[in-house]
């Protein structure tokens, strides 16, 4: 949880191709669940069991030949803020160019573990040009070939050699974990800031830190939770505040680090691609969600036309994801703020829900019956049982069957909305695992 690496480099050395390598494999490990894929810029790998976050910056500045300088610069310092290990690609048949040593000198300021990738070394004669990277200043660099794979082992391996040790925060395991997501403007300080102000001291930073710490008690109304990362909210980053994916980075710590996401949406500008690539970050974190239509205070139309147009437009964009509270309100005027926190409380305790097994075998003899699996190359397709694993943070549900391969999307999702129909799994996204019995 909340290790993030991220490729920075010039345009066209490969960091879309190792960003794919990297989490594709992982993704079609994982992929029986019925999330899809949207986002090119941010992804999981995993290497010797240790879970890593991957972003691709070079996914979301403008990716010509004549790129600005001043592009690169800002897509580094993002990385320099909140990366924790940064792979600086270079082209190795291209040699060090001009764009390459800014780069370099950039991150030979920073204090963050920077591994230099000297990418397209097809033929493994990398030992030879190496020697000019090296000049870079920023260490040994590591031959690979993004597009057939080899070195990337090695790599890997520095890379989680220079990870930071995860320094472990104590926090009540028994409390969930919120954290306030949203794009620039949206109203996630106004939000902290509404639920703060009703008692200066209701939230406390946990002792014994130095740094700013990752979670905050709130104990109040009735209400017993750790809100992610609000110190991070509201120190604002005036340099990068007016770049679009900006926040979308500055969101995947808080995401990975809670339970449930609060996304606020500002209700005058409607729903936005930057909306929709912070959504995709919580679903593939499989983590819960409420969607707060922020500003409703100051909306033209409040019609129950315009809020189902409203509901219809959101839950289009986020699909097949749709079932999730959606709340409108005001962080200004307080109107349902504390409506918000009990539809995130409630979605904590559906993220709990476990059917017992004959209840849920029962209800699914009937589900399988009326639409039993399509049978694939003549062979009958058949779900014997299903069980919940009891231990996972996402509600998993596990079936055994006799060809789990040939169970396709469809199917799956047919078999998570007769789940979503019978009980309540609001807000979270599930798991459904076939497996050969
Ligand atoms: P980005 O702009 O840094 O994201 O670079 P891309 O990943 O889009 O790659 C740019 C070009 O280099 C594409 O044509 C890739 O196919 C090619 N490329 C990427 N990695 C390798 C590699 O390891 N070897 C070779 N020969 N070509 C590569
Ligand atoms: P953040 O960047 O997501 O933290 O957004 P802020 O909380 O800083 O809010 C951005 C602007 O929107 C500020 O001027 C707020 O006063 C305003 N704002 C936030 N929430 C509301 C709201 O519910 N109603 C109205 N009218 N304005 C709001």
């Amino acid at each position: 949880m909340g290790r993030l690496i991220a490729i920075v480099g010039r345009p066209n050395v490969g960091k879309s191709t190792l960003f794919n390598r990297l989490t594709k494999t992982r993704a079609a490990i994982v992929n029986d669940t019925s999330g899809t894929t949207r986002d090119r810029q941010y992804g999981k790998t995993e290497w010797n069991g240790m879970e890593m976050s991957v972003v691709d910056t070079g996914g979301w500045v403008v990716n010509s030949d004549d790129i600005f300088e001043g592009e690169i610069n800002k897509q580094v310092q993002l990385a320099i803020d909140e990366a924790d290990v940064i792979l600086f690609m270079v082209d190795i048949k291209g040699g060090v160019t001009d764009l390459d040593e800014m780069v370099a000198s950039i991150l030979r300021r920073s204090n963050k573990p920077v591994i230099v990738v000297t990418n397209k070394d097809d033929n493994n004669e990398g030992i030879y040009a190496e020697a000019e990277f090296y000049s870079l200043g920023l260490g040994q660099p590591y031959s690979i070939s993004a597009i057939n794979g080899t070195g990337t082992g090695d790599l890997l391996d520095e890379v989680v050699r220079k990870m930071p040790k995860e320094e472990v925060e104590s926090v009540d395991e028994s409390l969930p974990r919120f954290a306030i997501v949203g794009r620039p403007n949206a109203g996630k300080s106004s939000l902290i800031n509404a639920l703060m102000d009703e008692q200066r001291n209701i939230v406390t930073d946990i002792a014994g830190t130095t740094r700013d710490s990752i979670y905050s008690r709130y104990n109040k109304f009735g209400f017993d939770f750790y809100l992610v990362d609000t110190a991070g909210i509201r120190k604002k980053n005036k340099v990068n505040e007016d770049i679009e994916y900006y926040s979308v980075l500055r969101s995947i710590r808080a995401i990975e680090y809670s339970d449930v996401c609060i996304l606020i949406i500002d209700a005058t500008r409607g729903i936005e691609s930057q909306d929709v690539n912070i959504f995709s970050i919580i679903e593939k974190n499989r983590k819960g969600l409420v969607v707060l239509v922020n500003k409703w205070d100051i909306a033209h139309d409040k019609s129950m036309k315009s809020i189902d147009y409203m509901e219809q437009t959101i839950k289009a964009r986020f699909a097949p994801f749709t079932d999730f509270p959606i709340v409108f309100g005001s962080a200004l005027t307080k109107q349902r703020i504390f409506k918000v926190l009990q539809e995130a409380i409630n979605v904590q305790e559906n993220r709990k829900r476990i059917i017992p097994t004959s209840q849920l075998n029962n209800a699914m003899q009937e589900i399988i019956g009326a639409y039993p699996p399509p049978a694939t190359k003549g062979k009958l397709v058949k779900i014997k049982y299903v069980t919940m694993l009891k231990e996972a943070k996402v509600p998993t549900f596990v079936f055994f069957c006799n060809l789990p391969q040939w169970i396709k999307d469809p199917y799956k999702r047919y078999l998570e909305n007769q789940i979503r129909e019978r009980w309540n799994f609001a807000g979270t996204p599930i798991n459904l695992y076939f497996r050969q019995k």
